[in-house]
């Protein structure tokens, strides 16, 4: 059996995706611990289609085999996904590991996945077939479960311009090298005294990251008093919401987290 192919442009890649059942390698941070894969790999390093940062008047675009490093050092890469990805791992995770890989490999605990989830972003698949693009939160189906196709790569991360404020925290075990015990992206955005923007994503509490438009859209469209005047509310939709799963950690202690993060991103936005 071949152990990789490594091709030079998308589109060998996808004809050899489309042609047998291959893994995709981009990093291997997450891969390299997961043991002996039985299906040959997929290089994706070495594809240029997948590298590039393109900063827009309305949106961003960033190549699924970016490293955490490039976004760092790119000076148009939105701020708010730096925040995330400056909490991730250590340098030598961050050199190597993607974020494409971070998003395929669909932890609940991914730092850039969480806030990219907080920002609405649509993921461009493709496959010698065609492409389609869809909204990030419905590309995981569960812990490590997406909707990618067995032909399918992910190419591309779509990021919508917002003139909004961001927040981005993650409680762990020690700082470098921590996975995320619960971490909380928010995004929040007002103009003319009205509330355009709440977006609050929580990791590492369910299978997949967590987001309730609809506990959201308590504040979207109100004036920052009515927002005031609904705190109480908003808090109480998301205890109802989180249910942290048992794991290492107590859930009673995450859910506590929880509440303190969302507490903590109210009130560094006036509420
Ligand atoms: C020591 C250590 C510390 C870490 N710390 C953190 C941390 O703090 N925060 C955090 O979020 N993560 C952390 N991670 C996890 C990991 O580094 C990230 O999830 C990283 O983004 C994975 O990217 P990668 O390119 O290495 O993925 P890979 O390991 O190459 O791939 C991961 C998965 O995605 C698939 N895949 C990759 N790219 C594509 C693509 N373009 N299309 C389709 N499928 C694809 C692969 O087939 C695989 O299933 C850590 C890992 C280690 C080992």
């Amino acid at each position: 059996m071949v152990n990789g192919y490594r091709p030079n442009t998308l589109a060998e890649a996808l004809e050899i995706r489309g042609r047998e059942r291959v893994v995709p390698y981009a990093g291997g941070t997450d891969l390299m611990i997961r043991g002996q894969e039985e299906l040959p790999f997929l290089f994706l390093n070495r594809l240029p289609e997948l590298r590039h940062i393109t900063a827009g008047e309305s949106g961003d675009r960033i190549g699924a085999a970016c490293t955490f490093s490039e976004i760092l050092d790119h000076p148009g890469a939105p701020a708010a996904l730096k925040a995330a990805v400056r909490e991730i791992g250590a340098p030598a995770i961050r050199n190597l590991g993607t974020i494409g890989g971070n998003i395929c490999n669909a932890s609940p605990k991914a730092d850039a996945a969480l806030m990219l989830c907080a920002m609405d972003a649509m993921l461009r698949l493709q496959s010698a077939r065609g492409e389609r693009i869809i909204p990030i939160l419905d590309f995981w189906l569960g812990r490590g479960k997406t909707t990618l196709g067995v032909d399918e790569l992910l190419t591309e991360v779509l990021i919508p311009r917002r003139n909004c404020r961001h927040y981005f925290k993650k409680v762990g075990a020690r700082r470098a090298l921590a996975i995320s015990r619960v971490s909380f992206a928010g995004l929040f955005g007002e103009r003319d005294g009205i509330i355009t923007v709440c977006s609050a994503a929580f990791g590492a509490v369910a299978d997949t990251v967590l987001r309730s438009p609809e506990n959201e859209s308590l504040f979207v469209g109100k004036t920052m008093a009515e927002a005031k005047a609904k705190k109480a509310e908003f808090l109480a939709a998301y205890d109802a919401l989180i249910q942290p799963i048992q794991g290492r950690v107590s859930a009673p202690y995450r859910k506590k987290v929880c509440a303190n993060l969302l507490s903590d991103f109210l009130a560094e936005n006036g509420i």
